[in-house]
């Protein structure tokens, strides 16, 4: 995601989105426990059910942070299936778009869900 990485020097924080219907206050609260941490949010990600993992135009319009990754990973069947990311470029509201960029899974820790199969 625009080259950040956890190898990179300064520990970096992905958000998770759409957690609780108060997302804002949340996430506030979230950037100021990273700054205490010495952290930088890098990207925010939520999942599109049943739908292509692109962007909306709701998509855009609620994305503010210039210079952070946006990434949508599709769910098919209740089960996660590809995750696309998008740069948020642009100078300010007027001209900010979202530009597809590559995303390299470097490892996938495995998750204990308790489910069986
Ligand atoms: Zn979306």
């Amino acid at each position: 995601m625009n080259g950040k990485s956890a190898s990179d020097d300064r520990p970096c924080l992905l958000v998770l989105m759409g957690a609780t219907a108060d997302g804002a206050k949340e996430l506030i609260a979230i950037q100021r426990e990273a700054r205490r941490r010495g952290e930088d949010i890098v990207g925010f990600y939520h999942s599109h059910p049943d739908h292509p993992p692109m962007w909306s135009q709701t998509d855009l319009a609620e994305a503010h942070w210039i210079g952070c990754s946006y990434s949508i990973t599709s769910v098919a069947g209740g089960k996660a299936d590809v995750t696309n990311s998008f740069f948020l470029a642009g100078d300010d509201e007027s001209s900010k778009r979202l530009v597809q960029e590559p995303v390299e899974v470097l490892s996938v820790p495995r998750v204990e869900t308790g489910a069986t199969a």
